[in-house]
């Protein structure tokens, strides 16, 4: 078991530093924000927050949901707060960020899921930054379709929804969520005439067959962009790596989700949702 621990070296990387880094650092404490790159230990901050871009997370840093593999921090969260879409959309402005990744965590206990906030984040960025481009990654909005229909219809050029895993793992990853719901969500977000795009981490124990089937569901359901990455442990208390999907792996998948119709494939150890994320926006739709 100690073997199947220590992460290979196709997933070293560099250490975060260089005058971009810190000015993003400085942007992201000044206006209070919080990003998924630092709530989600990811691996790409160096190269991400270097070159002048990072993901932010909206509606607050509490979540209401407890999927196993994420270090967001799960409870009843707080009044969210309406000035939040003005800080952010003032942030990207000031990094001169040319393509904007915007994620939130679950708010199941709103009425509306978050989706104002969402559309006001969206029409502010686009306000204050004309020619920037923007991809948000939602949440599952648990049937509430007019919440979804808020969260897109902001003028963002792409539109996120992460699968995550297979659908047999679903209740030990992704326990508050449906598989199903989740496909139902990326159908809907594709008929409302919108880029779509999902994730999945590879290394949770999910089988070829398994992720070939998730691959042709969400071709059925409309999907057009995907991403594949390797799954890591945030902490002891998350889930486990089952398996560390070699590099050569991670091609095949790429080749095979092409063959099966998806439009683009991003796939590789270290790939994020939010990893080139710029280069998703020119995808026809
Ligand atoms: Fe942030 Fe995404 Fe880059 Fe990771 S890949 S550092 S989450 S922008
Ligand atoms: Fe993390 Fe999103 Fe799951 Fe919340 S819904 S625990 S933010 S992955």
């Amino acid at each position: 078991p100690s073997q199947r621990k220590k992460r290979p070296d196709w997933l070293r990387v560099k250490l975060p530093a260089g005058p971009d880094f810190l000015r993003v650092r400085q942007l992201v404490d000044t206006y209070k924000l919080h990003t998924i790159c630092e709530s989600g230990s990811c691996p790409n901050m160096g190269e991400c927050w270097g070159a002048g871009t990072a993901t932010f997370m909206i509606l607050g840093n509490v979540c209401t949901r407890s999927c196993s593999f994420c270090a967001v921090a799960t409870g009843r969260p707080p009044e969210y707060d309406t000035e939040e879409p003005q800080r952010v959309a003032e942030a990207i402005r000031l990094m001169g960020v040319k393509h904007a990744v915007i994620t939130s965590v679950n708010r199941d206990e709103l009425k509306d899921r978050g989706a104002e906030i969402w559309y006001q984040t969206v029409r502010q960025v686009k306000e204050q930054s004309p020619s920037t481009t923007i991809e948000t990654l939602i949440p599952d909005v648990k049937n509430n379709w007019d919440a979804l229909f808020r969260m897109i219809e902001g003028g963002q050029e792409v539109v996120s929804h992460n699968i995550e895993t297979v659908e047999r793992l679903y209740r030990g990853v992704r326990p508050q969520a449906k598989y199903e719901r989740s496909l139902e969500q990326i159908r809907r977000t594709k008929e409302a005439r919108q880029r779509t795009k999902s994730g999945i981490m590879l290394g949770l124990g999910e089988t070829k067959d398994e992720m070939f089937k998730a691959m042709d569901d969400m071709v059925a359901h409309g999907l057009d962009i995907l991403t594949l990455g390797q799954y890591l442990q945030p902490t002891k208390m998350h889930h486990e790596v089952i398996e560390w999907i070699t590099p050569e792996m991670f091609d095949m998948y790429r080749e095979e989700g092409l063959r099966r119709g998806l439009k683009y494939v991003e796939s590789g150890p270290l790939v994020r949702s939010s990893y080139h994320a710029e280069r998703h926006v020119n995808v026809p739709i």
